[in-house]
């Protein structure tokens, strides 16, 4: 492909501009012009393509200059593309088998050629449709401990990771967008937020809540400030796909160095949104084994994340942080294990405040999730929403008081 200007691909130019990349045309097979290319973008940003032959098949995504949601009125710049093939690789190497494989990538045309996941569907959509998946817990408890451990300064020889944490820096515009939709937009009354109608007296409450207010400003300058680790930066269900065998994560355009608890807190977050969703999707039913399997799944994913990241912490921590020259080298193995114990209390604490704006930002602010959009009767989405809302103040508001996952949990339990 020439190096150019930029060109947004279609379904009809996909195969001629791609024949000549022998990363696709070797994977795909065949003569081009017989390759079937569908355009399968689900997301706020991005064109996704899958592209099938005679050999196989590949997945080609596509940065556009602009939010695919909004359209050319929301400028956004080509680069994320360039952030996400470096965080792929990244995941990639410091949690392996858990990102799909990338082929190829050209910065100018913002497009990254990755293996096409098949028969995996996005996990959000599996968790509304009540399937209980086996590996989730187990598979991204050990993603995020691994990438996020292996990504800062416990682990990385630091002249490496302050070249990363530069070149992650110019992601500017994808953390503005966190910045402004997560952590203000949903505490005003900002142009572009919506909700259910029948949420008006509760958001009223919400915006007059002065103490929820400081912990979520609180909770976006630990996102601006604590350049700790390369955070996947968007990790909700729906950048995750699974079968019941196999687990990736996708879409990491959103990466740069950021706190440890971000990626682990909106992930559980969307967990507690399918919980809380549950009821809406019930059909007459309860979903009750369900609801159920979603809490076990979150105690499941921290209690993974936990043990591996202290077993990386005991085996892999070569970085300048608590260096072992002031622990195991002089023997005190209680002081490394009293140092993993803060370090871990403070990540516990953040995840909870980092959830908590996850909650209330996907009900209130511009970007919404299926779980409860897909709820038709606004009155049931309402009720759902509403119980969301409430438990993601408490645990925001609380978060330096609350001990553990099945407190915590028992209180999901009481407000659905
Ligand atoms: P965006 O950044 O626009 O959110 P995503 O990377 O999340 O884009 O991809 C959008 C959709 O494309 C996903 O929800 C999924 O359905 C599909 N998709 C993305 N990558 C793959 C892949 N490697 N294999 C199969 N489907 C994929
Ligand atoms: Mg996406
Ligand atoms: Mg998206
Ligand atoms: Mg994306």
């Amino acid at each position: 492909m020439k190096e150019d200007a930029f060109q947004a691909l279609t379904v009809e130019t996909l195969a001629a501009r791609l024949s000549t990349v022998p990363a696709v045309a070797e994977r795909v097979g065949g003569v081009a012009e017989r390759w079937k290319v569908r355009e399968v973008g689900d997301g706020n940003l991005n064109l996704v393509f899958i592209v099938e032959g005679e050999a196989g098949s590949v997945v080609v995504k596509q940065a556009l200059p602009y939010v695919r949601l909004v359209g050319e009125s929301w400028p956004l710049p080509l680069k994320r593309a360039f952030f996400e093939y470096h965080a792929l690789t990244r995941q990639e190497r410091r949690a392996p088998g858990l990102v799909p494989t990338v082929y190829y990538f050209d910065e100018s045309q913002a497009l990254t050629v990755m293996e096409y996941l098949s028969p995996h569907i996005i996990l959000r959509r599996a968790l509304i449709q009540g399937q209980e998946l086996p590996r989730i817990a187990e598979d991204l408890g050990l993603f995020m401990a691994r990438t996020l451990f292996r990504g800062s300064d416990l682990h990385m020889e630091t002249r490496e990771r302050k070249a990363d944490l530069a070149l992650f820096s110019d992601n500017t515009e994808l953390c503005d967008i966190t910045e402004n939709l997560v952590f203000t937009d949903p505490y005003f009354d900002a142009p572009m937020n919506r909700h259910t109608p029948e949420l008006d007296a509760l958001v009223a409450e919400f915006r007059v809540d002065r103490d929820l207010k400081v912990e979520a400003q609180k909770m976006k300058h630990l996102f601006a400030a604590k350049a700790e680790t390369l955070v996947h930066g968007d990790l909700h269900t729906g950048s995750v796909m699974v079968t019941a065998e196999d687990t990736r994560v996708i879409d990491p355009e959103f990466a740069f160095y950021g706190p440890i608890a971000f990626d682990v807190g909106m992930l559980t977050a969307n967990y507690w949104m399918a919980f809380f969703s549950q009821k809406g999707h019930a059909a007459g039913g309860s979903r009750a084994s369900m609801r159920t399997y979603l809490l076990k799944v979150i105690e499941e994913t921290w209690a993974v994340f936990r043990a591996e990241f202290s077993r990386l912490w005991r085996t892999e921590r070569a970085g300048m942080l608590y260096h072992r020259s002031l622990y195991e080298d002089q023997g005190d193995e209680l002081g490394a294990e009293q140092a993993l114990g803060h370090v871990l209390h403070e990540i516990w604490t953040d995840m909870l405040g980092f959830a908590g704006v996850e909650i209330h930002r996907r009900i209130l602010g511009l970007a919404h999730n299926a779980d409860f959009e897909d709820i038709e009767d606004t009155g049931l989405r309402a009720t759902c929403e509403a119980a969301a809302l409430r438990f993601g103040r408490h645990i925001a508001v609380n978060r330096h008081h609350i001990a553990s996952l099945t407190e915590i949990n028992h209180l999901a339990q009481l407000l659905d």
